[in-house]
């Protein structure tokens, strides 16, 4: 009885340290094991291999029935989960239109652990959670807004996540840029936020434009992409962003902030919200919205910005709640106050026409 199971244990490690798969391991344990029941059925009673090999088969039948149960029971289970695959909501629909998406939408086991947080929300789900990996989205500017913008969008697994800065990090951005760092200062503003985004989620893309967007990238680069996060400090960027997003239906979450206040909204004349420049025909006076350099601005008044820029591109994304669309929220962080205001399109406007519609 010993002698037999010390040559399964045997054939077990041999196979193992010989690296031969588990299949083929159980089946010579298998083979061995018919081998002791005929040895048991075979040889006359008293035979010195049949006495070492336990004398009775009746034990060995009882063992290899144990095994068959077992068997049967792996066999079920793993047709149990293959039902369970074939069922699940996270794998999506394939209705890519180009070939710059990630490859594939489904989740690995690593995945579906860090996304489980927003599977098991209503609003967002294995559907949503693949939504989001499918989606492509530019963020204008790796700066106060785009430092958490980006780490969330990243974080949440938005698949392919474009970034445009022509600046590179210096000391004084530290203040608030979080997603740079005090070892690279002097890097493109755009691989310093790659390097961050990259570390905290493997599993996205990453798009570096190391460039200022002006008019002649613009129209090509803004049709990439599906959604603009629009983080930039310049007005001539801003209205250059809402303009060639507008003419290509590409919603743009924009958020803008002077010292201790911030607003932002979803500029989407596309689905009959307003654009900026229906709301904002002229650009501010210089002189009335100084940037931060001169006037100042409260480190973390960005990061509350940037993390809702990045709640609201999930949203678009997902469909989940109502957006920011044809409305601003206003974020009052000396008072703690914050207030929404309807905001309609503008008839005559030269953007969008009034957003077309209304
Ligand atoms: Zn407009």
């Amino acid at each position: 009885m010993i002698l037999v199971l010390l040559m399964a244990g045997a054939m077990w490690g041999i196979g193992a340290a010989m690296g031969t798969p588990r299949q083929a391991r159980w089946t010579m344990i298998g083979l061995l094991l018919v081998a002791v029941l005929a040895v048991q059925v075979v040889l006359p009673a008293g035979h010195p291999l049949r006495e070492a090999t336990g004398r009775s088969p009746a034990l060995w039948l009882l063992i290899l029935a144990g095994a068959g149960v077992v068997w049967l029971y792996g066999q079920g289970l793993s047709w149990v989960r293959a039902e369970a695959r074939a069922r699940d909501p996270v794998t999506p629909d394939t209705g890519m239109t180009d070939g710059l998406a990630p490859a594939g939408s489904t989740f690995g086991a690593v995945e579906l652990q860090r996304y489980a947080r927003h599977m098991v929300l209503r609003e967002i789900g294995g559907p949503g959670q693949a939504r989001l990996k499918r989606a492509r989205v530019l963020v204008v500017g790796a700066g106060g807004l785009g430092a958490p913008a980006l780490l969330y969008l990243g974080a949440a697994g938005v698949g392919t996540i474009g970034v445009i800065d022509d600046d590179v990090v210096e000391g004084s951005n530290l203040q608030r840029q979080v997603i740079h760092a005090d070892a690279r200062i002097g890097m493109p503003k755009v691989f310093s936020a790659q390097a961050a985004v990259s570390g905290l989620n493997p599993f996205v893309t990453v798009r570096p434009y190391n460039r200022r967007l002006t008019e002649e990238i613009a129209d090509e680069l803004i049709s990439d992409y599906e959604l603009v996060l629009d983080g930039s400090d310049s007005p001539e960027t801003r209205y250059l962003v809402n303009r060639v997003a507008a003419a290509r239906g590409v919603p743009v979450v924009g958020a803008a902030l002077t010292q201790w206040e911030g607003q932002i909204s979803v500029w989407d004349p596309a689905r009959g919200a307003p654009c900026y420049e229906c709301v904002f025909p002229v650009a501010a006076d210089p002189a009335l919205a100084p940037p931060c350099a001169e006037a100042g601005v409260l480190g973390p008044l960005p990061g509350v910005l940037g993390a809702m820029m990045a709640v609201e591109a999930v949203k678009v994304l997902t469909g989940a709640g109502e957006a920011l669309r044809g409305r601003m929220l206003l974020y009052d962080a000396l008072y703690a106050e914050t207030r929404s205001i309807a905001l309609a399109p503008r008839a005559g406007c030269p953007v969008c026409g009034g957003a077309r519609a209304s």
